[in-house]
């Protein structure tokens, strides 16, 4: 089956009614016909009949055999890294997501978890830095925000002939363009607050493999932890993936028209988007991805300062200003200023993310309304900073 029949069909119609959408099993427990004698479902922390749809819903778009759902991306994030043990280390994509570097740094390595970082766009990198302490090695392609690309097949190569498991966070792309597990990933997770649920209306995290002792120790800690998804937000979470392929086309030919509009805007000093020939990574992107790039494009400003970006933020319409990515409607970001703010600015740099770059989520609009959106925002850009530049030389003469 093609992905569009398979994120519909594998919902599946509610067996005690015919409903054909799931129900929201909005219960905390469970009627036992003897003591532990159920229909399978106990209590809703360990196991939730709306929840458990979404969980077969995702194993079977990412081609695992078993998934979770939980709270937020961060919380899915949370559980599979309580795989790990103290002494354990983790090599990671130099600019994961702000969360993710957050929750190893402030609180996992009070816990004995250590995490390097390397540029894995380069397969030598990687190898470079396994040792026998490395468990994990942790990517995201693309990255966030500067939409670097890595090879998920080379890398789990590398990382299963040194023991370790591959973990890919897939949420820039969904399963709709790009399957880790497929590509011999381990352990895949997602911010399914993104694209998956694609209407900026619900917080949810979800992950998925394809080995049962794993999915064993991750439904233990799952159930352990207590992070779980309520079925009200499984329920919007799964609504969501219905018309995710269809989104996620709409998504891609925005982000590619607005990235190519971009490259020609005079203001724009470099774009960042796997779809265009231009980028670095082009190749490894169109050789692992299907059907589109995805809806987030960045690019940095050739006056490559906070204060400029930041008021161009500020500046446009359709575009709102707001953290986030993978919702029907554009939003726009100032990673230096928002998403990215807990990384040290010198490392944030290092990483790629200049002090001007701004963030697109491109949504599902009309992409002619996109593009006029950022170009009346340069012009009023212009018109503000030479205002500003009149001002200053004013006082400069009154001096
Ligand atoms: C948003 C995001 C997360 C965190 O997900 P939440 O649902 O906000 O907790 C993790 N990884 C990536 C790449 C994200 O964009």
């Amino acid at each position: 089956m093609h992905f569009e029949t398979q994120a519909i069909h594998a919902v599946p119609v509610d067996k005690l009614t015919g409903a054909v959408s799931t129900p929201i099993y909005q219960t905390s427990t469970f009627e036992q016909q003897a003591p532990g004698v159920h229909k399978g479902f106990d209590y809703s922390r360990t196991n939730n009949p709306t929840r458990k749809v979404l969980e077969d819903l995702i194993a079977e778009l990412e081609g695992g055999t078993h998934g979770f759902a939980f709270a937020s991306g961060l919380a899915a994030i949370d559980a599979v890294i309580k795989l790990l043990s103290a002494g354990d280390e983790v090599l990671a994509v130099d600019d994961i997501y702000g969360g993710t570097f957050r929750i190893y740094s402030h609180i996992y390595s009070r816990f004995g978890i250590n995490i390097r970082y390397t540029d894995t766009t380069d397969i030598i990198n990687v190898v470079d830095n396994l040792t026998s302490k490395v468990k994990f090695v942790w990517i995201e392609t693309p990255t966030n925000p500067t939409l670097k690309i890595s090879d998920i097949a080379e890398i789990a190569k590398a990382a299963h002939a040194n023991g370790s498991l591959l973990v890919v966070d897939n949420t820039f792309t969904s399963p709709a363009l790009q399957n880790p597990l497929k590509l011999g990933a381990d352990i895949v997770i997602h911010s399914a607050t993104k694209y998956l649920a694609g209407h900026s209306d619900v917080i949810a995290g979800l992950a998925a493999v394809n080995d049962a002792e794993l999915a064993e120790r991750l439904k233990f800690i799952q159930n352990s932890s207590g992070g779980i998804l309520s079925p009200f937000d499984s329920w919007l979470t799964i609504r969501g993936i219905e018309t995710l392929s269809l989104r996620i086309q709409k998504h891609s030919e925005n982000a590619l028209s607005v990235a190519r509009y971009l490259e020609t805007a005079r203001h724009v000093d470099k774009v960042f988007y796997p779809g265009l020939a231009s980028h670095k990574n082009h190749e490894a992107a169109a050789r692992q991805q299907n059907g589109g790039f995805g809806g987030v494009v960045s690019f940095t400003l050739k006056n490559d300062t906070v204060e400029a970006a930041s008021k161009f933020t500020q500046l446009t319409e359709l575009f709102k200003l707001a953290e986030s990515l993978g919702g029907v409607k554009s939003l726009i970001c100032h990673p230096a200023q928002m998403t990215h703010k807990s990384i040290p600015a010198d490392k944030r740099r290092e990483a790629g993310i200049s002090d001007s770059l701004i963030r697109l989520s491109c949504g599902i609009e009309n992409s002619d309304d996109l593009i006029n959106d950022l170009k009346l925002a340069f012009g009023r850009l212009d018109f503000i900073l030479a205002n500003e530049f009149a001002a200053n030389n004013s006082k400069a003469v009154v001096k």
